[in-house]
């Protein structure tokens, strides 16, 4: 069946992982040359769809519509979601985005509360804005109930959160008001997924839950970004990386082969699907595909 014509939880339940590549929108024109570049590996990868973030480190909104109307006009066939935030907008600011998300083709939102601008701690919403994600599910079913809708999770807890449990109640609150799945934040270690997936569960969460894995490429970069979203790295892995000191190549085998394995596990254990955050470059999501048959490859 024609991926495009089934709804987001049904993509889940196909009985083969369902594999999606989440980019941003580049800076610069030759980021976004470079990016349509490297989609052409992706979508190779036949994925159940290809979403780009919103607004994630100060990226100008227009910017995710414009790169999803680009690989929806290189690769129609593909799916393509939009990430939505919180942030610095009206209720009707978000009318007229998704409007104009919806003329593009999107049919999935992941829809986020969004991080507190550089500088500030607390996330302050603006006067008639959304202050939760929860919040934000309400307004897309209540007006858009053909979109599916996707919501983050964190295995390890939201950094902000005032408790694990604090955390779950939230997260099934989202889910109780309406969405399709949740993505993880990505992890390192199976464990805090398969954990998470647990205490999901007996919460009453029923939706799919689907592994957010970014393979490392480079040791500096994964140190700041866990550093700001609270994943940890294993001890394993870091010594791992470290033997390669200042060889790229060297770090670059060592996270491919880490989150291929993890990508094996998690799917042998009936993960729904992998949600690749790709940082916009193709070689080591698309080598965890192949080296898995994750796919059938396009001739
Ligand atoms: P929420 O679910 O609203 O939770 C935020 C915090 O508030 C948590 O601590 C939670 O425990 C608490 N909370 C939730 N509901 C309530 C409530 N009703 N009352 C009191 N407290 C509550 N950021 C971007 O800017 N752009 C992106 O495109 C983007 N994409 C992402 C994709 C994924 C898959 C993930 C995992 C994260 C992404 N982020 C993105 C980061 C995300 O915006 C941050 O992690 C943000 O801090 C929380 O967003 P959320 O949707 O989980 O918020």
């Amino acid at each position: 069946m024609e991926l495009h014509a089934l709804g987001l939880s049904e993509v889940y339940r196909q009985g083969k992982p369902a594999i999606s590549f989440e980019l941003f929108p580049p800076k610069t024109d030759g980021g976004m040359e470079s990016l349509f570049e490297h989609l052409k590996e992706l979508a190779r990868c036949k994925p159940a769809f290809i979403p780009c973030t919103y607004g994630a480190g100060g990226s100008p909104r227009e910017r995710t519509l414009e790169v999803l109307r680009s690989v929806r006009a290189s690769h129609p066939h593909i799916p393509i979601g939009s990430h939505l935030t919180c942030v610095g907008s009206t209720r009707d600011d978000w009318r007229g985005y998704i409007r104009r998300a919806i003329a593009a083709g999107v049919d999935r939102i992941v829809a986020l509360r969004g991080d507190p601008p550089q500088g500030e701690t607390a996330f302050q919403p603006v006067e008639d804005g959304l202050s939760h994600a929860e919040e934000l599910v309400r307004l897309l079913r209540a007006s858009y109930p053909e979109l599916g809708v996707i919501v983050a999770g964190y295995p390890e807890t939201h950094p902000a959160a005032p408790s694990l449990a604090k955390d779950l109640e939230y997260l099934k609150r989202k889910v109780d008001a309406g969405a399709d799945a949740v993505v993880t934040q990505l992890f390192y270690d199976n464990g805090d997924y398969f954990r998470f997936r647990d205490r999901c569960a007996d919460a009453g969460i029923t939706v799919p839950i689907v592994p957010g894995l970014l393979p490392v490429t480079n040791l500096a970069q994964i140190k700041r970004i866990t550093g700001m979203c609270g994943a940890h790295l294993t001890q394993k892995l870091v010594r791992r990386l470290e033997v390669h000191g200042d060889d790229d190549e060297g770090q670059f085998s060592v996270g491919v082969y880490h989150a291929a394995r993890q990508a094996e596990e998690l799917i042998e254990q009936g993960a729904p699907g992998i949600h690749f955050y790709v940082l916009n470059k193709s070689r080591a999501a698309a080598l965890i595909c192949r080296a898995l048959a994750l796919f059938t490859p396009v001739e």
